[in-house]
């Protein structure tokens, strides 16, 4: 195979929304730059969620740097597929050099670049933006008996959509909102149990990620101002009662035992020797960084987290982290929120580059 090796000033690993926010950034600096991402279509995570899943916040609140998503004709809260175009669309708008299907397997030091290994070419650049998000890296607690369990167990990242399920018996893991959104339609054909860790958090019916947006920001100002966060509604873990959720909880579905504390060969078994048999578990228990192809230039703490100022990696400065979770900036994650942490990097990321040795071009 005839494979190539590239000179490039910025490399990000990652097409979804933080790497294309970080594109858009990179786009107006006129700096020298490519987007590698392993998957065959647009949209980053978007096209793998659940098909009834809709975002939190209206069109007008989830946009990308410098262009609004468009509404989508009818819906308030637009739908992952409606997300997927858009960013598409945003794509081809700002012309972003995305490579796709190119995998990053590893990023070694290579004098003063990162060099950056594909299954083809090789990437050389002097600074590396990782944006490979979460989705990729599910996580499931450790809990006694799971190789016992003879029923079937899922993760988030398999689920799709209710009907598969229907007449057999659920218990639903974990108090977020992939949780809730899940159990909400679930319940409608299925025998549910809901086991969250806490009892869950719901929001007001009237707020939705507009208003984790504000909190987020108001809790970064009052960080930056080195001032105690303010007091806020809720968190970024509570859940929005969107449409679904609020008609599942007026239906009775949304009651939420403990956690258990073992599985058994045929259900779940709590420490009060309570037990309750299922065909399936469903575990909605969350994510880690998708961080294997920068070992070892960086190891996580046992979250998958990696020590960073603002998004730099403190172990390898020439490498940043966009999106993930608020540790890389609050509201990193998310739509809206993700130009705030892409323009501060990209603009960080300029002025070392403006102050170093002048890369050569490609
Ligand atoms: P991703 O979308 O996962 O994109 C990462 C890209 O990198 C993918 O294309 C992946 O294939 C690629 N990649 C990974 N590893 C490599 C590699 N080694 N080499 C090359 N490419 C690689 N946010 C909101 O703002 N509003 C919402 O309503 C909302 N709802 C959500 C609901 C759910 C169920 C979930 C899970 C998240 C939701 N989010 C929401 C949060 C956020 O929008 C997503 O987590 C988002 O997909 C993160 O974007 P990202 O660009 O960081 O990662």
């Amino acid at each position: 195979m005839h494979t190539e090796q590239h000179l490039v000033d910025v490399a990000v690993i990652g097409g979804g929304q933080a790497g294309l926010a970080a594109g858009y950034f990179l786009r107006r600096a006129k700096a020298d730059f490519v987007i590698l991402d392993d998957h065959d279509r647009p949209g980053g995570a978007w096209p793998q969620y659940w098909d009834s899943l809709r975002l939190f916040s209206p069109a007008a609140h989830s946009m990308l740097p410098g262009w609004w998503m468009p509404e989508e004709e009818g819906q308030e809260y637009p739908s992952a597929s409606h997300v997927s175009w858009y960013l598409g669309e945003y794509e081809r708008r700002y012309d972003l050099p995305v490579h796709r299907p190119v995998r990053v397997r590893r990023v070694e030091r290579a004098d003063d670049r990162l060099r950056l290994v594909t299954g083809g070419d090789t990437w050389l650049a002097r600074r590396v933006i990782s944006a490979t998000g979460t989705w990729r890296a599910p996580y499931t607690p450790d809990i006694p008996g799971r190789d016992v369990f003879e029923g079937e167990q899922l993760h988030t990242v398999e689920y799709r959509r209710p009907d598969e399920f229907a007449g057999r018996r659920v218990v639903v893991v974990g108090g977020g909102n992939s949780a809730a959104q899940i159990l909400a339609e679930l319940s409608s054909v299925a025998r549910t149990t809901w086991a969250t860790p806490r009892p869950p958090r719901f929001l007001p019916d009237d707020i939705d990620g507009r208003a984790l947006f504000a909190i987020a920001t108001g809790a970064q100002k009052a960080a930056a101002q080195g001032g105690p966060e303010p007091s806020s509604i809720g968190d970024l873990g509570d859940i929005v009662v969107v449409p679904s959720v609020r008609e599942a909880r007026e239906r009775g579905a949304l009651k939420a035992e403990p956690m258990f504390d073992h599985l058994t060969r045929t259900g779940v078994a709590w420490a009060d020797g309570s037990t309750q048999d299922c065909d399936v578990i469903l575990w909605c228990t969350g994510f880690r960084p998708v961080l294997d192809h920068l070992a070892p230039l960086v190891t996580g703490d046992r979250w998958g987290r990696v020590e960073v100022e603002g998004t730099r990696v403190v172990a390898e400065p020439r490498l940043h982290l966009l999106g993930y979770g608020d540790w890389t900036g609050p509201t990193s994650a998310t739509l809206i929120g993700a130009a705030r942490t892409a323009k501060a990097t990209v603009a960080q990321i300029t002025r070392d580059l403006e102050g170093g040795v002048p890369a050569a071009r490609r």
